[in-house]
């Protein structure tokens, strides 16, 4: 049986993967240090014998008795305000928690994927953003902790494939939704969601002109599936195209939700990136992938999942 260690492994995405690692026959080695992440999001897994779980930070050296075939490491805070809060922690977490998990896949000579950002475009110039364009980010401003943590883990990742021969893979995930995201982790889907749950007002960014291009969370999962296992080593984009407004999404959620609420305009985020739309021409050709499920679906999917939440729940997750 082959095993994958999956970091993040109690996050939003990581949780998703381990699920779909479980359903292909692998044996999975969740890890995580739960710093934005939730025992909740795996705990149906810990009853299989295929499932196993280490509490541990990967920015501290880590080790795995046996073989291992594949690592994923998805360990990052990945939204705005948990990484604005843990600022130190996201960059050691792209930097020296991705150096050791690179030593580790040399040494069990396993193959390694990891999950880098369209934040590295930064505020992009071109649009839609294919892999070729280097980006627009500010080092030094707000949001640069992330996006040059993600910058320099693509970077030791090749280095890593050029000077050790390792087998790598990049994965640049564009903004992806659905069940299990942090009802108060501040991302657009689960805020714009909580307060029409709460009865109250949407607070849109800015006027609410800034697009994002939204991604079912299945359909990511089987992005990354089908990467690992092909024989492409340079950053390639997942997400779908289907760009809106903030404005629009907004709109969308009240009408989705039944509510009466309106929306409320807040100042702009800095460097808040003003358009997002991924180029998948790329993940197209060469791993024949594109993103299935429309917007009106996954948002409905991921609708009920946040139903499910009691209103002491709705109201611990106020910010
Ligand atoms: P998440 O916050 O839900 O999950 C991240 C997980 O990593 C959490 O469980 C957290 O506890 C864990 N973690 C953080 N630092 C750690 C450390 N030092 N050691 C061990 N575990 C640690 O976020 P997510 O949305 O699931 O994102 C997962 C990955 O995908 C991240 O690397 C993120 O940068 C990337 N990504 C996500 C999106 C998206 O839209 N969801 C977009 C681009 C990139
Ligand atoms: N946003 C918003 N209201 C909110 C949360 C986010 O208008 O309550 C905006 C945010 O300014 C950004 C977009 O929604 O323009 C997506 O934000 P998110 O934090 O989900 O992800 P980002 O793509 O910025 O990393």
């Amino acid at each position: 049986m082959q095993k994958v260690l999956i970091t993040g492994a109690a996050g939003f995405l990581g949780s998703h993967l381990c699920d779909r690692f479980i359903k292909e026959g692998f044996r999975v080695i969740g890890m995580d240090n739960l710093i934005t992440g939730d025992l909740k999001n795996i705990e149906h897994l810990f009853k299989l014998q295929n499932f196993e779980f280490y509490h541990h930070d990967v920015t501290k050296f880590v080790h795995i008795p046996g073989d291992l075939d594949y690592i994923l490491h998805f360990a990052s805070p990945a939204s705005p305000i948990d990484y604005l809060k843990i600022p130190i922690q996201t960059l050691k977490v792209g930097s020296l928690g991705t150096h050791n998990l690179l030593g580790l896949a040399k040494e069990k000579k396993a193959r390694i994927l990891i999950a880098s950002t369209s934040e590295v475009y930064g505020d992009p110039l071109v649009h839609p953003q294919n892999e070729d364009y280097y980006g627009n980010v500010n080092t030094i401003g707000p949001r640069g902790v992330y996006d040059e943590a993600k910058r320099f883990q693509e970077s030791i990742t090749m280095a890593y494939h050029t000077y050790h021969g390792l087998e790598t893979r990049i994965v640049r995930i564009f903004n992806t939704y659905g069940p299990r995201m942090r009802l108060n982790d501040g991302r657009v889907v689960p805020a714009f969601i909580g307060q029409a749950l709460r009865g109250e007002d949407l607070t849109v960014f800015g006027d609410g002109s800034q697009t994002r291009s939204f991604c079912y969370v299945d359909d990511l999962v089987e992005g990354v599936y089908k990467l690992l296992f092909s024989d492409y080593i340079y950053p390639i984009n997942i997400g779908n195209p289907d760009e809106i407004t903030i404005k629009e999404f907004a709109e969308e959620i009240i009408k989705l939700t039944n509510t009466t609420q309106k929306i409320i305009y807040k100042e702009l985020p800095i460097n808040d990136p003003l358009q997002r739309q991924p180029d998948i021409s790329k993940a197209r050709k060469i791993l024949n992938w594109e993103a299935k499920i429309k917007r009106t679906e996954g948002m409905s999917k991921t609708l009920e999942y946040f139903k499910k939440f009691s209103k002491e729940e709705l109201a611990r997750s106020e910010h």
